[in-house]
């Protein structure tokens, strides 16, 4: 008889989905993790529910503005060429999912779960009463030069394709929703349905809420180490071993630290990214807007006006790039006219694969180890239906959706 039927490593929006949905079927859990709940990359995102965003990083525009994005000082992409060079597997790899059909592929995986995203984190929702929380008021998402929105188009067209739904809006359209923007937008896309969250940790902290109430168990510590034997998995997290059924890595970027999991093998790697809070400007906008140029999302939240978003190449043990702040602040600033002092500054860890698709399924380690993390851009929209498919694994049942693209045996 183990201590616990499922032990969830890792309190991001991933693992406390996984533990709710777990706890909610009536399957006795432990969530651990050393910080708190939701103070991970699910702190400190652009806060959309992004059931529109099927396209990845990769693709083909990477591989031949690539010069132009590490040359420029205006790029929304930074790369550290040491690491780059140092971590040749996953560059390499990356690029290789650039090319056309690979995107595709990517694109009709991401977009067939995120089709399902609602349905899994409806139920969270609604169980931890978390609905003032959540604003459904769409997203827009805008190009303010004809070259961005005429280079944007084959996406434009393979979302449709895969079924998104958008209206496209001219300059007078995106004016009129959000009147504040200050640099004159060549055409926007309205993505219908989107919602947003008004504070992304106060939302993960309300699901974990729930799951301590429904008689889940919380240690704040890191496990060290997994041990799987024929009957379950022996958990280590500092003096504490504990024994279960099975067990979860949700560890978001770290989830290489949890050795013996099986996760150390896998070519993850991060995509740090920043943002900046002004507190004063939070009633500028009603909806998130997201800036394709810019490379960042601007979202209105209860702590002011949050712009979100960069991609910087880099190892997470390197210290904060202030220039990708400075980057934000400036360009912030074009598009919304000055705005005071930011109050708060952050960065964090993407965890994302080569192929932009996380991992979903057991381990190549013991099948009795599920790993569920690799989100990338879209870990908050993500988390609550990889919650659902993880206890669905976890009670021995079929996901009622395909997930053989997310199988860590793909690599
Ligand atoms: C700037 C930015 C903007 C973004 N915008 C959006 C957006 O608008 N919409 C969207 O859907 N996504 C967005 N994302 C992505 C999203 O934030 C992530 O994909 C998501 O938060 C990942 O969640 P996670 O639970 O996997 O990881 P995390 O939230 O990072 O949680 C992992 C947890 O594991 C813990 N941990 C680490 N090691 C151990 C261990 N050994 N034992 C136990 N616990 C451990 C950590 O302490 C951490 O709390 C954005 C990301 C960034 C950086």
């Amino acid at each position: 008889m183990n201590d616990f039927d499922l032990v969830v490593i890792g309190a991001g929006i991933v693992g406390v989905s996984s533990a709710l949905w777990a706890q909610e079927r009536g399957l006795k859990t432990l969530l651990c993790d050393p910080n708190l709940p939701g103070s991970g990359a699910s702190y400190g995102n652009a806060c959309t529910l992004a059931i529109y965003a099927c396209l990845p990083v990769n693709s083909p525009s990477v591989i031949t503005g690539l010069p132009y994005l590490m040359a420029s000082k205006d790029s929304p992409l930074s790369i550290n060429y040491w690491h780059a060079l140092t971590h040749p597997r996953w560059m390499l790899s990356f690029l290789n999912n650039c090319r056309a059909s690979k995107v595709e592929h990517i694109a009709a995986s991401l977009a067939g779960l995120l089709s399902h995203a609602d349905a899994g984190i409806n139920p969270l929702i609604a169980s931890a009463g978390a609905e003032d929380l959540v604003v459904a008021n769409d997203m827009i998402s805008i190009w303010t030069t004809q070259k961005g929105w005429e280079g944007s188009k084959e996406g434009t067209e393979m979302r449709r394709r895969l079924g998104v739904d958008f209206t496209e809006l001219s300059s007078d359209e995106v004016l009129d929703l959000e009147p504040a923007i200050r640099l004159r937008p060549y055409r926007g896309l309205r993505f219908t349905g989107a919602r947003h969250l008004r504070d992304p940790q106060a939302f993960v902290t309300r699901l974990y809420q729930r799951f301590l109430d429904l008689g889940g168990t919380w240690r704040q510590n890191a496990v060290d180490q997994t041990e799987p034997r024929k009957d379950g998995v022996m958990v280590h997290l500092g003096r504490e071993t504990v024994s279960a059924s099975r067990v979860v890595v949700t560890a978001g970027a770290h989830s290489k630290t949890v050795k013996g999991s099986g996760a150390e093998r896998l070519p993850l790697e991060t995509e740090r990214g920043y943002h900046l809070v002004y507190k004063n400007h939070g009633a500028k906008i009603s909806r998130p807007v997201g800036w394709n140029e810019g490379g960042f999302y601007t979202t209105p939240t209860d702590g002011g006006l949050r712009l979100a978003g960069t991609v910087e190449i880099n190892r997470i043990g390197a210290p904060m790039n202030r220039r990708r702040l400075a980057y934000i602040a400036r360009r912030g600033a074009e598009l919304w006219g000055p705005l005071d002092g930011p109050v708060e500054e952050w960065m964090g860890f993407r965890p994302t694969f080569p192929d932009s698709l996380p991992v979903i399924g057991p381990s190549p380690a013991s099948d009795r180890i599920i790993l569920a993390y690799g989100h990338q851009h879209l870990g908050l929209t993500l988390g609550g239906i990889t919650g659902r498919i993880v206890t669905d694994l976890a009670e021995g049942r079929s996901p009622n959706l395909p997930i053989g693209a997310f199988s860590p045996a793909r690599f």
